[in-house]
């Protein structure tokens, strides 16, 4: 298991180190003083949601406590922390920049926080690599609903890519809406030589892989039900475009690992990667993801070579990438 050190897809909001969260809230007045860690933990552990789109709204908790600078810089620092803890030695952990500005932050500021605590973890975590992607947000039926705040998300992307910010990402609520009208925005990335990764095929129909792959995304994350249809789960296959699978995260609380698609995927020829999306919701980490795959009966090689995927699908320069699969015998 020792190649199970690399993380392509993890939310910053679903990941947060929760002893931290809570005393953030308390220090921000975000909860009331009398509230107990067992309560918070309780609060953000809540799963009776009626839809998915509600539950989506638990996202408003770990974001309630990332408005300050100071505290966007500290959320990345102590996440990075534990995933040095875990040996992990490369890791692009994304945020969405518009969901940060309660404070009056602009999304550049937002960006610039956060890598801020990269650079922080960077010196005290040498052996880790934390590298930053920005999520544009798909908020309803309607792209245009905050066409003006992801137009924002892009321009402040092109103003902060560099070592540390290295792409751009559309999640949120997939199910809804016309998908592909969010293709403007990524060929202005295109434009600004912006990599991207696009969560498709997730909660949203599995013909959303499809849309992701006409606007050119250089990785998709999840494409689950792209399974759906022999022809979508074999355009997956045949575009050799990596997927950021994320287990757990998708099998929630019923944990029923064996009926999950990753399976079928990996045997059509899927360029599968393993990820834990929401370390903190999902209650998972890549570890755990890759112990659960063996669970299975997935091969050791197969388990490496999803590893060895996300290297090569990395956002980080080529040096980077060398010297990662060095240090993993890959
Ligand atoms: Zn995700």
């Amino acid at each position: 298991m020792n190649w199970a050190k690399v993380e392509l897809h993890l939310h910053l909001d679903g990941s947060l180190n929760l002893p931290w969260a809570y005393q953030t809230a308390l220090k921000r007045g975000v909860i009331d003083s009398s509230m107990s860690f067992a309560e918070y933990y309780t609060l953000m552990y809540k799963n009776d949601y009626p839809t998915r789109e509600e539950r989506m709204k638990k996202f408003e908790f770990p974001c309630a406590v990332m408005q300050e600078k100071e505290d966007l810089s500290d959320s990345i620092y102590y996440l990075a922390e534990h995933l040095n803890e875990l040996g992990l030695v490369y890791a692009e952990i994304r945020f969405a920049p518009q969901q940060h500005q309660l404070a009056g932050l602009s999304q550049k500021e937002a960006i610039l926080a956060v890598v801020d605590g990269i650079v922080r973890a960077e010196q005290d975590f040498p052996d880790l690599t934390v590298r930053l992607i920005n999520c544009l947000m798909h908020k309803g039926s309607d792209a245009s609903f905050n066409m003006k705040e992801n137009l924002e998300t892009v321009e402040a992307t092109r103003e902060t890519l560099g070592k540390y910010v290295v792409a751009l990402d559309l999640a949120g609520y997939e199910n809804t809406g016309e998908f592909i009208k969010y293709a403007p925005l990524f060929e202005k990335a295109r434009e600004y030589g912006i990599p991207y990764t696009i969560h498709a095929g997730e909660m949203g129909d599995g013909s959303h892989v499809l849309d992701a792959l006409k606007m050119k995304a250089y990785r998709i994350g999840h494409g689950i039900n792209c399974v759906d249809r022999p022809e979508w789960v074999k355009a997956m296959a045949d575009s050799q475009i990596p997927m950021e699978v994320c287990v757990s995260s998708n099998v929630g609380d019923l944990r029923h690992y064996a009926a999950h698609p990753v399976r079928k995927m990996l045997e059509a020829g899927c360029k599968v990667t393993l990820n834990s999306d929401n370390m903190m919701f999902s209650r998972t980490n890549i570890v755990n993801e890759h112990l659960q795959m063996k669970s299975l009966g997935i091969s050791d090689d197969i388990l490496k070579q999803c590893t060895k995927n996300a290297v090569e699908a990395a956002f980080c320069d080529e040096a980077t990438k060398k010297g990662i699969l060095k240090r993993l015998g890959l």
